[in-house]
C-alpha cells in the first residue's frame, strides 16, 4: 500500500503541454470518487497537476447494463475514453471520428437501437463481455482496457459484484437506469430509486484501500443521487470516506440551484433534497470535510458552513482542461488538514 506518509507536496507535478504530467518520485497521493462526464473533466484536469500513476478513481457501476448481450459500464467508459484523450468532447460520450455501421445495419433488421453504440465503442464492449465470460473480474478487465488505452490513472470499479440503478417512476413502472437516462431522456418524474444488488456488493479489490491511503480524496461533480449514490450504497465505503472526511474534498456539480447538463438537480428536488449547493452539503456532511462551490453561489458559504462542511468559493465550471486543472490544484490544497482557509479559495 502507499503510505502518505513519506510523501512530500512540495513535489507536485506539473503538467506539460500535452496533458500529461511529468513523472515524479514523490507527488501527493490522490483518490477520486467519480460518476461520468464532470469526473472525466476534473480527472482530465488532475492529471495535469499530479503524476497520472498517483491517480486512483474510484468509479460508479451503477449504470451499467446489458445490451445485445455486451456488458456496457458507461461512467468507467467515459473517464478511460478522456483520459485516453480519444472521446468526443462535443457530443458530450462515447470516441471521437466515431461511426455507426453497426447501428444502420441492426436498425434495418429491426434490432434495438435506442442505445446508441458506435462502431469502435463496441469494440470495448465486445472485449469487455469477452473477458468477463472467460471469469475475469470487471476489476482486471477495466485494467486491461486503460492499459490498452495507455490511461496510467488507476480506475477501480466501485464492486466487482453487479449493482444496478433502479428507478421507480411517478407515472408508472420501475426502470433500470438507462431506460429512465436514455430511453425517457430523463424528462419523466421519479418517484424513488434503489441500488439493486448494493446491499450485498462488495468494494472492489484496492478501493477502501485507495480512500484509506490517499492524502486527499476527492468527490468529482457527478449526480449526486445516481453517480456518488451508488458509491455510497456499497458497504464500506461510506465508512472509509467518513474516517477521512476532513480529508474528503467534493465539487458541488450544482450551480445556482441547476445541474449544468442532465437530471441531478431534478432528481434531488424529487427524492427529497434542496437542489442546491446547500442540498449537496447537506446530503455530503457524514463524508465531506470540504466542499467547493461556484463564484456565483458565493452567498451560500454560510449556511454550507452552518452544515458543518468547510466551503471554498472558486470557478468551478470547467470549460476547458486547464480551468479543470485550476480546480484541482485548488482541491489539493483545501485537503490538505491544515490547508485552505475558508472563504474564497483563489
Ligand atoms: P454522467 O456523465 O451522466 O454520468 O453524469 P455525472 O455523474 O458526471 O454528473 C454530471 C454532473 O456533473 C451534472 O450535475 C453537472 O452539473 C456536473 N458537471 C459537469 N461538468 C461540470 C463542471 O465543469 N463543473 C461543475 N461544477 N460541475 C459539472
Ligand atoms: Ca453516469
Amino acid at each position: 500500500m502507499r503510505s502518505r506518509s513519506r510523501r512530500h507536496w512540495s513535489s507536485l507535478a506539473h503538467g506539460e503541454p500535452g496533458g500529461r504530467a511529468r513523472t515524479i518520485s514523490l507527488a501527493p497521493v490522490i483518490t477520486a470518487l467519480a460518476g461520468g462526464v464532470g469526473a472525466a473533466r476534473l480527472l482530465r484536469g488532475l492529471v495535469r497537476v499530479v503524476a497520472p500513476t498517483e491517480v486512483t478513481a474510484v468509479v460508479n457501476t451503477g449504470d451499467d447494463t446489458e445490451l445485445h448481450g455486451l456488458h456496457i459500464s458507461p461512467d468507467l467508459d467515459t473517464v478511460t475514453y478522456t483520459l485516453a484523450g480519444l472521446n468526443d468532447d462535443e457530443r458530450g460520450w462515447g470516441l471521437a471520428g466515431e461511426t455507426w455501421s453497426v447501428m444502420e445495419s441492426l436498425e434495418r433488421l429491426g434490432g434495438e437501437t435506442w442505445f446508441r453504440l458506435g462502431d469502435q465503442d463496441l469494440a470495448t464492449h465486445l472485449y469487455r463481455t469477452q473477458r468477463l465470460s472467460t471469469g475475469a473480474t470487471l476489476s482486471q478487465v477495466t485494467a486491461e482496457i486503460t492499459a490498452a488505452l495507455g490511461v496510467s490513472v488507476r480506475l477501480l470499479p466501485m464492486s466487482d459484484d453487479p449493482v444496478r440503478t433502479h428507478l421507480t417512476l411517478v407515472a408508472g413502472p420501475e426502470v433500470s437506469f438507462q431506460e429512465y437516462f436514455v430511453g425517457r431522456r430523463h424528462a419523466v418524474a421519479v418517484e424513488s430509486l434503489r441500488f439493486v444488488g448494493a446491499q450485498t456488493a462488495r468494494p472492489g479489490p484496492g478501493v477502501l484501500g485507495a480512500i484509506a491511503d490517499a492524502e486527499v480524496v476527492v468527490v468529482c461533480p457527478s449526480n449526486p443521487i445516481v453517480s456518488i449514490g451508488p458509491l455510497l450504497a456499497v458497504p464500506g465505503i461510506a465508512d472509509a470516506l467518513a474516517a477521512r472526511r476532513s480529508e474528503v474534498v467534493a465539487v458541488s456539480p450544482i450551480i445556482a440551484g441547476a445541474a449544468l447538463k442532465g437530471p441531478a438537480d431534478r432528481l434531488m428536488a424529487e427524492l427529497g433534497h434542496e437542489p442546491t449547493v446547500v442540498g449537496v452539503a447537506r446530503a455530503y456532511a457524514n463524508f465531506v470535510g470540504t466542499l467547493v462551490i461556484d463564484d456565483i453561489d458565493a452567498a451560500s458559504a454560510e449556511a454550507i458552513e452552518a452544515c458543518g462542511v468547510r466551503c471554498v468559493v472558486a470557478p468551478t465550471i470547467m470549460h476547458s482542461p486547464d480551468h479543470a486543472a485550476t480546480l484541482a490544484s485548488l482541491l489539493l490544497d483545501a485537503g490538505r488538514p491544515s490547508g485552505a482557509t475558508s472563504g474564497r479559495g483563489r
